[in-house]
């Protein structure tokens, strides 16, 4: 099942007369449960165009259709309801409270997504445990390694039970181990939905990923099918807001 895609996007960065570009006269179509590794240089467009997905970034030409639905009218706040309703974000610290425990940063993930005040705490520790964070769960954030760090924001990411999720660089700090353990539980959790991955280190997602994109001065120069996925044929369940 198709969710998004992108039909002749361009994006550019103004900076006074300045223009840079960002990604040029991209054409894309991503599927439901899709493991899509973007990489490339730095400066060649990955970045831009994982904003682009996932509606943080606007674009001024072309068009990105969402679960078939036309973007380029959107505005501002249409934007954030994408975000908020379909996209899971694993970016490094995104969204952290330092100064909250692991719980406390799990249970406001849940809040914000008016997720019901009896089953919360339940639901905050299930996802805690999915990450295997239950023995830091009373920790505060700040006390947190990397690679720990990193699974609160995706459990946080999960907590949104989104039908796409994006992770720029989400291994970048981590060392050898627990980049792999994070790679893995991205695999683990992304069943069924599309996952957007960038990096610049293909081998560690080489053996989850289903589909390779190479960038080059904002131009995809590579798109590869590594194997086979299994596609949804329902909507995925959005709750209407
Ligand atoms: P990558 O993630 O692959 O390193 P980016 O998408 O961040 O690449 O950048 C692509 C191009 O767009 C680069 O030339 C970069 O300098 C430019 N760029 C990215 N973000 C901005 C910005 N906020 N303002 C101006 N130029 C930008
Ligand atoms: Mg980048």
């Amino acid at each position: 099942m198709e969710a998004i895609k992108l039909s002749r996007v361009s994006k550019y960065y103004h900076q006074g007369d300045q223009v840079s570009v960002g990604m040029k006269q991209i054409s894309l179509t991503f599927n439901m449960g899709e493991f899509v590794a973007v990489t490339g240089e730095s400066g060649s467009g990955k970045s831009t165009l994982l904003n682009v997905l996932s509606g943080l970034d606007k674009y001024e030409e072309g068009e990105m259709f969402i679960f078939g639905e036309e973007t380029s009218h959107y505005e501002i706040n249409d934007f954030e309801k994408y975000r908020r309703e379909y996209v899971g974000f694993v970016f490094q610290n995104y969204n952290i409270i330092d100064s909250y425990t692991v719980l406390q940063n799990v249970l406001l993930a849940l809040e914000l997504q008016d997720y019901p005040k009896e089953t919360r705490k339940k639901r905050a520790l299930e996802l805690i445990e999915l990450v295997g964070l239950t023995r830091q769960k009373n920790q505060k954030s700040s006390k947190l390694s990397g690679g720990q760090k990193q699974r609160a924001v995706i459990a946080r990411a999960l907590a949104k039970d989104t039908p796409i999720l994006v992770a720029d660089e989400p291994t970048g700090n981590l060392d050898q181990v627990s980049a792999g353990q994070i790679i893995q539980l991205l695999k683990t959790i992304s069943k069924d939905k599309l996952v957007i991955l960038v990096t610049h280190e293909f081998d560690q997602v080489k053996e989850v990923a289903t589909r390779r994109i190479k960038m080059s001065d904002g131009e995809v120069v590579e798109d590869k099918q590594l194997k086979t996925y299994q596609s949804m044929q329902e909507k995925p369940l959005v709750k209407d807001t």
